[in-house]
């Protein structure tokens, strides 16, 4: 079977997938928004679906929490910003009639808090912080330097870098094989000016910037998904991500089974037998195939000695890194910080802080410290009521008057959230060979999901889907 390309995938699903057979029947395991979109695609095209979840919930990773706070407010756990380019989530967006609004960090004030003290991006606030910038970085803003180390290098590698359909050209090969810290310091970054620059690579938080694919970030920053390109065109869904997947799920209905984990997958030469609990049993249902969304990192919990996976399926299975990413939210009584919408950098564990109901009604608010990396596995070993505690000290040294104001916290630890247990993937130095793998059909067995795109960075829900619709196509050829 020949894999579709990135190209044939849109066409098709914009097309309305014609000419489409679908196989009689197929099992997905998981209910995310790849499994959702798959299971969508296939039913309403005459397929007998099943959809096997191991939680009591649609949506995966796109998790809106709406508990415990009080007067209707609700906040992302998971994804939240959606750019003009997110091609698939739009189109399901407008198909299942799911409205958005402006993202949050359109409007946001954007500051560093470093040192004990604020200080903007433009070329005066840094110039008064004495920090060991290089002569000329000293003249140069935040986004000045990034227009000089990143943007620059992004321009030699056009037209390869940016192409609408990923290849990894030999132009862009060795960039794969270097890590982005190397890249940046063999362009004459000083450590100070990548420590000012790495707040807006985002996709890179909770990575370690000596150990992620320069490639990955290179693609990341020279596409319309980079922060840089952030305009009154980004949105977000109104009324929470989780109402995406919700509209998936009351089209699917009783397909969706949940708290069903799969605990064994097999397949012979005719079908595949799908293993799963139900109420403390074991049931098992056969299906022509089975398409597996669940994350690489949690995958370790379906036994797949009988699935037919080839050996370097297994090994990447095990390889594939996922960032740590801990949020901690605080309720707060009123805003009794100056200005709106803030959103801070900061040196501190908790590396990011920002107002995460910019426009709620209030007067109640609620903060959101973000952590990654070293740092969200260190509070995650922390009890809840540690963690929230924790996080209240660090805020009060940005926004004096916070323990004052609290009235409640929460946080989600996303290594421990059951059967997902990372946030997304983190493309380290040599991630290009993966990917193939990562996607490849093993027989009657499929994977899609986030960690199985076209792309080589992943934590987005359009490549989820993208992932989901080229699993579809698939499933229309012969096996
Ligand atoms: C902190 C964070 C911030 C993010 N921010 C953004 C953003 O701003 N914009 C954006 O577009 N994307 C963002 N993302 C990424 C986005 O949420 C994901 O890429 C996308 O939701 C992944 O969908 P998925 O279906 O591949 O996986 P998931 O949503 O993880 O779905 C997998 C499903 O499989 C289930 N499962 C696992 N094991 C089993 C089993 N054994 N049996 C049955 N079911 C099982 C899980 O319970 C889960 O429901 C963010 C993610 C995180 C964590």
């Amino acid at each position: 079977m020949r894999e579709p390309t990135q190209a044939q995938v849109r066409r098709e699903l914009d097309e309305g997938l014609p000419g489409f057979t679908p196989p009689r029947s197929v099992v997905v395991v998981g209910a995310g928004l790849a499994g959702l979109a798959t299971a969508y695609e296939l039913s309403r095209r005459g397929c007998e679906v099943t959809v096997l979840e191991a939680a009591d919930r649609p949506g995966g990773r796109a998790y809106t929490l709406r508990q415990p706070f009080a007067d209707g407010m609700h906040v992302e756990a998971g994804a939240m910003t959606i750019t003009p380019h997110c091609h698939y989530v739009h189109h399901y967006a407008r198909e299942l009639g799911v409205e958005m609004d402006v993202a949050d960090l359109v409007d946001s004030q954007f500051a560093y808090f470093m040192r004990g003290g604020f200080f903007g991006p433009d070329r005066d606030s840094i110039a008064g912080c004495d920090l060991p910038l290089t002569e000329e970085e000293r003249h140069l803003d935040v986004p000045g330097m990034i227009k000089r180390y990143v943007t620059s290098l992004a321009d030699e590698l056009q037209p390869d870098i940016a192409a609408a359909e990923w290849h990894c050209t030999p132009r862009l090969a060795p960039y794969d094989e270097q890590s982005v810290y190397e890249v940046l310091r063999a362009r004459g970054a000083s450590p100070a000016a990548i420590d000012l620059m790495e707040p807006l690579f985002l996709e890179m938080r909770g990575g370690d910037l000596k150990s992620a694919s320069a490639l990955a970030w290179l693609r990341h920053e020279a596409s319309p998904h980079s922060l840089s390109h952030a305009d009154h065109r980004w949105s977000k869904i109104r009324g929470g991500t989780d109402r995406l997947p919700y509209a998936f799920a009351e089209r699917l209905r009783d397909r969706i089974h949940y708290r069903k984990p799969v605990v064994r997958i097999s397949q012979s030469d005719d079908d595949v037998e799908v293993t799963f609990l139900a109420h403390g049993r074991l049931q098992t249902i056969r299906a022509e195939h089975v398409v597996v969304t669940v994350p690489f990192s949690a995958i370790r919990h379906i036994d797949l000695g009988e699935a037919r996976l080839r050996a370097d399926k297994i090994d990447v299975m095990r390889r594939l890194k996922y960032s740590s990413i801990v949020r901690i939210y605080l309720q707060v009584r009123r805003q009794f910080w100056a200005g709106s919408a803030v959103s801070y950098s900061t040196d501190l564990p908790v590396r990011w802080l920002r107002d995460a109901t910019p426009h709620g009604p209030g007067p109640r608010k609620i903060l959101e410290c973000l952590l990654t990396g070293w740092r969200a596995r260190a509070v995650a070993a922390m009890t809840a009521e540690e963690r929230v505690d924790f996080a209240i000290d660090q805020v009060e040294t940005v926004l004096p008057g916070t323990r004052e104001h609290f009235e409640l916290g929460t946080s989600v630890v996303w290594d421990q959230q059951p059967h997902i247990e990372g946030s997304y993937i983190l493309p380290e130095v040599g991630h290009e060979r993966l990917m193939p793998v990562i996607r490849r059909p093993e027989g009657r067995v499929h994977f899609a999901g986030e960690h199985a795109g076209f792309e080589p960075n992943g934590g987005s829900m359009t490549f989820a889907l993208e992932s989901a619709a080229r699993t579809v196509v698939e499933l229309g050829q012969p096996v």
